[in-house]
């Protein structure tokens, strides 16, 4: 079931490539349902806050009328930076899944922790890894292409 919702993230973060963003896509699955869905439009929206995850969970949020997300799951492609790993915490959202590390920003694991910071109230599960070659290279591809276009 992982793959199969990563591959939904994978498919918002195509569309991100699509209008020259860097492609990171999220999905937010509540009981086996996907209820909210976003991918990065930092440049489109000028918006710092735009980035994939936030706008799947202020979906999801919409979506279950309320703030709480949980029994939620969460697909990333790439892992969330503090911002985003931030706002996971803050909607309680129970497990997250992640498709590749990002060696300069995250802080789900990789520079930072803040999913499971001993001091903070909430906690959740996290796992790295799946499909893993797909979520990398497509971040990879789209900068070649940018270095190439330039
Ligand atoms: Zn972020």
């Amino acid at each position: 079931m992982d793959i199969l919702y990563m591959r939904e993230a994978l498919k918002e973060a195509e569309k991100a490539y699509s209008i020259y963003e860097v492609p990171v896509g999220a999905v937010v699955v509540y009981e086996g349902e996907i209820i909210g869905r976003g991918y990065n439009q930092r440049e489109t929206l000028n918006d710092p806050t735009a980035h994939a995850e936030i706008l799947a969970i202020k979906e999801a949020s919409k979506h279950l009328d309320a703030w709480r997300l949980l029994n939620c799951t969460m697909y990333v492609t790439l892992e969330p930076c503090a911002m985003c790993a931030g706002a996971i915490v803050n909607a309680r959202i129970g497990r997250l899944v992640m498709g590749t590390r990002d060696p300069k920003r995250g802080c789900c694991g990789t520079v930072e922790d803040l999913t499971n910071h001993p001091k903070f109230n909430h906690r959740l599960e996290v796992e790295f890894g799946v499909l893993e070659d797909e979520c990398s290279s497509i971040i990879s591809d789209f900068f070649r292409e940018l270095r190439e276009n330039k």
